[in-house]
């Protein structure tokens, strides 16, 4: 199975074969076609197995077709939560490689740096804003980020984000978000907490799973 039976746009198959990306990953090949139907995910996954592009080519996808459609893009259509700034700013890169094509905006905001930078690009407009939850509810409390538009919205490595302490800052987050949205949850580990989480926040979620991929 290629990315092009999955049925991703032609812009995001460019970005793929330019990162030299020739079979979709396992779990991969689970999401991506749950994710383009509009259905909840529960992904068991680690780091490493291509998780990211197993959310980020169809949310890609679904906003390249939004905006090929002529309806206008009202506000951040997509929040990915990550517990870390390195993975927050990894996430981001991968959105630079796959969404090279699509004129899709996006950007990474975390905390320990100066806000500035990441205020002045969220003004010039964002489709995708990955976030680590401190900064995140920070700039919702100075209204300079509004999570009423969100349409699709990740969940990464919630049993880290569990473990970091980011329990109650996930809740106020899932606490703001519309009703109406398809949220995608990953977590490497799904020990009772997670388990609980995702049931309450999922809606019939199709589960996938993958064994890591094993270092040579
Ligand atoms: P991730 O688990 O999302 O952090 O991805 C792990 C690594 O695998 C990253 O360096 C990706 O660029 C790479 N990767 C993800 N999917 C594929 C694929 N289908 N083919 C080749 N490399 C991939």
């Amino acid at each position: 199975m290629s990315f092009e039976t999955l049925g991703l746009s032609a812009p995001i198959l460019r970005a793929l074969k330019a990162e030299n990306y020739e079979i979709p990953t396992p779990i991969q090949l689970q999401s991506i076609p749950v994710v383009l139907q509009g259905r909840d995910l529960l992904g068991c996954a680690q780091t490493g197995t291509g998780k990211t592009a197993a959310f980020a080519l169809p949310i890609l996808h679904m906003l390249y077709a939004k905006k090929l459609s002529g309806e206008p893009m009202k506000g951040i259509q997509a929040l990915i939560i990550t517990p870390t700034r390195e993975l927050a700013i990894q996430i981001d890169e991968s959105f630079t490689a796959y969404g090279r094509y699509t004129s899709i905006r996006h950007i990474a905001i975390f905390g320990g740096v100066s806000q500035h930078t990441q205020v002045q690009a969220l003004k010039s407009g964002v489709d995708v804003l990955v976030a680590t939850p401190g900064r995140l509810l920070d700039l919702i409390g100075q209204q300079l980020v509004s999570l009423r538009q969100i349409r699709y919205f990740v969940l990464d490595e919630a049993d880290r984000m569990l473990d970091m302490g980011f329990i109650h800052d996930v809740k106020k987050i899932i606490s703001l978000l519309p009703p109406v949205r398809q949220t995608l949850f990953f977590s490497a580990t799904m020990p009772t907490d997670i388990a609980q989480l995702a049931q309450s926040i999922l809606k019939d979620p199709q589960k996938v799973e993958v064994t890591p991929v094993s270092s040579t």
